[in-house]
Formats: C-alpha cells, structure tokens, sequence
C-alpha cells in the first residue's frame, strides 16, 4: 500500500467514526454558552484581535482560562454559517484528522517502519477519549492543542537533523501557539525536559535526589497538613510566632496558594461540606460514572480554576490579626522560590555539578511539588469518595488509609470532620497519623502547647 492510499484510510477512519457528530445540534452549556449565544461576537472581524484581550471564555462565563485560539478557531463557522451547528461540527472534525495525519507522520518519523506507525495512529484516530473533542464543540481545544505540539515536535526533529535556528524558531512557535489554546501546553516541555535529563545522566536519579525528594516532600507536606490545616484552619493547639511563620512558610513552597487563601477556602469547606456551597465537593456533578468523573475531576484540581467568592476573606479574620501569619502570606511568591531553590542549592552542594543541582531542582523541587499537590488535593476527592465512614452523620467524608499514610495521617478524613478541631486524625493506634506525632514531638520540646482532642467518651481511642 503506498503512503496517500494510508493517508485516505485513516480519513475515511476519521470520518465513518467521527462523522454522526456532524448530524448534532448544540450540546447545552459550553456549546451554547461559547458558540450558539457568542455568535454576534464571532461574526465581528474584529473581534479576531479582541480575542486576545477578552476571549469568549472570559467574556461569557468568566472562567479563568485563557484560550484566545479557540475562539479564533470558532469565527470561520460563525461568519460562514451563523448559528448553525454543522460547519461548527465540521471545524472539529478536520481539526482532528489534521491530528492524526501529523500524529502518523511524527510516529514514522519517530519509529519508522510502516505498520506500527498506522496502527497507533489508528488508535489515535478511533480512541474513545477523543470522542468529546470531536462531538463536544469546545472540546477542540484538545484536538488545536494536539495539532500545535505536533507540528511542534516535527520541527524540533528536523532541528536536530539540520541544525538551522529557522527549525528552532518553528518549534518554539508551535508551542507557544499550542499555549494560546489551551494552558495544559505549558507541561509537555517541562516533561520533555525531564526526559531529556533522563537520557543525557543515565536514570537521572540517584541516592542525592532522592533524599532531596523525600526531604522536601516531608517538610512541605507537614507545612501543609501540621500547619494550613490543624494549626491555622482547626486551630488545633497553640504555639509561638516563630512557629508560626515557619510552618506558614514550609506550607507555602508546597504552592497551594497563600496561607489566609488556603484556610479561607477549607473553612469554606467545612462549613458546607459536600452541600452546593462546598469549594470541592466530589458530589453534585450529575449522575452515573460521567457524573463520578466529572465530581472526581472537580474535587481533585477543577475547583482551583474556579474564581473565589466574593467576601471570602471574612473566614480567616483571627489570621489576619497575626502579624506572623499576615507577614508569611504576602511573602507566598518567595516561598515558591526558595523550595525550588534550596534543593537546587543542596543537590549542587552535595555532588559538586551543576547536574546536581539542576536534578536537585527537578526531583526536590518540580516532582516534589507534582507529588506533594497529588496528594493533597486527594484528600478532598479520594477521602470524599472510597473509604470507611465510622462517623456517617456529617457528610460523605471517608477514612482512607492509603492516603492516611501519603498524606501524613490526613486520609483520616471521615474522623477529621467529625472532630475537625481535634489535633489527632488517627483516632485508633493502628491508624497511622505522623501529622500527630510531629505535634506530639513539638509539645514535648516546648514549643506547642494546648493540643486539642476529641472529647474521649466521643472518640474511641483503643
Ligand atoms: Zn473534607
Ligand atoms: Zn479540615
């Protein structure tokens, strides 16, 4: 079979799978909110520009995304056809099937050969996961993401084989212009880096980076969960300033925003766990697996993209009062820095290379950040969701113990809420809350003191 006869195959592909979605109307919400009711907007040439300073995202709902190509990718349908749904479907379908072209010609280019190239490319043509970028007309951003990238990492092949900065300029060029689609963009260099390092120092991981990794995982982590969460949100014992703005600063560098924003949005939390008001309820997204995947996403990281409410500062009064606490969340930028920097610092230091620190940088700072933030932000989807409910009468809290041990005795979720003030998770011996025995440690030497627990006939602390 020669290459265009492949090439029409994996169209005709693309279109007998994809091509009922030509036949749809506008899907409610998004479809309409963006395409249907933005279409005077669409059809104004100049809105072309405006798009960069006010895209349809932000001028119809408000979101904080920013995707000023997508909205462009919108305006030839509208101006072509109006409202109507069709050449809008038909924008995503070819959009798509630029992507698997460029998706086969980067595979063959990659791999070489001929039938593996065409199967995974198929793959990709077909895949389930691809079925609402097609179908769903604001899903395209996916699909412009994924045609961007590719013609991206074409270029960057070429560069390497010729050389020439004009390669170069096209592969930054593509990036950035997959950026302007979608934010998600902004990872693939830093992954491709990370492979980079990978295969230019063997593993790239050695016994350094590693204590770099699980050092700054340990301090950060307990930044988090000794200090945002049982000192400053449950105010779960007392101790001294110095304390203070030190776990404000360690709970800081694992960037989760600002210590008075933190413990604003988790008082919010607990207020109205798991009713509409909930920051990051798991429930309330619809029914069935779509609904639990759609909960699951939002609880996990969706809700960090929305806008906080209006007077959301009313929660985190006391704190303000707090010259330590003030002080540590207006420095939260520099706390970014330093827990990159440090282990940048100590894995120069400790191997006497710039590897060293630029591996230090990588697992101590970027991995340990994508880990500590995985984590964390499982205990508002996971521990709402699996786990046991010894206290069932709150809301849908659970006890996980997998992230009882991750998260540094937080997974005790289900125990928490109903004793949220309490500086103990693990309520049972066997429920391992490390957060408690750093508190414990620190009431031995002096510096925490008033450490608060359930009440014991509550509580049942075998
Ligand atoms: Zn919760
Ligand atoms: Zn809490």
């Amino acid at each position: 079979m020669r290459e265009w006869r492949r090439g029409l195959l994996l169209a005709a592909v693309v279109l007998v799978v994809h091509g009922p979605c030509l036949r749809f109307g506008y899907t409610w919400l998004d479809d309409h909110k963006l395409v249907a009711e933005s279409i005077p907007l669409l059809r104004d040439p100049a809105f072309a520009l405006e798009a960069f300073r006010d895209d349809v995202f932000l001028s119809s709902i408000g979101s904080g995304f920013y995707r000023p190509l997508m909205t462009l990718s919108f305006m030839p349908a509208a101006i072509l056809s109006g409202a109507a749904p069709f050449l809008h479907h038909a924008t995503s379908l070819l959009v798509h099937l630029a992507g698997v072209l460029l998706a086969w010609g980067l595979l063959r280019a990659m791999i070489g050969g001929r039938t593996a190239p065409l199967l995974a490319a198929l793959l990709f043509a077909v895949h389930p996961a691809i079925a609402q970028a097609v179908a769903w007309i604001p899903g395209r951003n996916d699909s412009l993401m994924a045609v961007f990238l590719l013609i991206s990492f074409l270029a960057f092949l070429r560069h390497r084989r010729d050389g020439k900065v004009s390669t170069l300029a096209m592969h930054l060029v593509a990036w950035l212009l997959a950026l302007l689609t979608k934010e998600t963009a902004i990872v693939l260099p830093l992954a491709g880096f990370a492979a980079a390092v990978a295969s230019v120092w063997g593993w790239g991981f050695g016994w350094v980076d590693f204590g770099l990794l699980l050092g700054m995982y340990v301090l950060t982590a307990l930044g988090i969960t000794v200090g945002f969460h049982r000192l400053f949100t449950h105010k779960s014992f007392e101790t001294s300033g110095a304390v203070r703005f030190v776990l404000a600063a360690l709970g800081s560098m694992a960037v989760q925003g600002s210590v008075l924003r933190w413990v604003a949005q988790h008082r919010r939390h607990h207020r109205h766990s798991d009713t509409p008001d909930d920051p990051h309820s798991p429930h309330h997204r619809g029914r069935g697996l779509l609904g639990l995947v759609r909960g699951f996403w939002h609880a996990h990281i969706g809700w960090a993209f929305t806008p906080d409410p209006a007077g959301l500062d009313r929660y985190v009064a006391d704190l303000k009062r707090l010259t330590s606490v003030r002080v540590a969340s207006a420095l939260f930028p520099l706390w970014i820095v330093l827990g990159l920097a440090i282990p940048a610092a100590l894995g120069g230091v400790l191997t006497g290379s710039w590897a060293g620190a630029l591996l230090g940088l990588l697992w101590g700072g970027l991995a340990r950040v994508f880990l500590v933030h995985h984590v964390t932000w499982s205990v508002n989807s996971v521990c709402h969701l699996w786990g046991s409910r010894p206290y069932p009468e709150h809301d849908h809290s659970r006890n996980n113990w997998v992230f009882g041990v991750l998260a540094m005795g937080e997974g005790w979720h289900n125990n928490h809420h109903a004793f949220p003030t309490s500086a103990r998770h693990g309520l049972r011996w066997w429920q391992l809350d490390v957060s408690y025995y750093v508190i414990r440690l620190l009431a031995w030497v002096g510096l925490a003191w008033k450490v608060r627990l359930p009440a014991p006939q509550l509580a049942v602390t075998a």
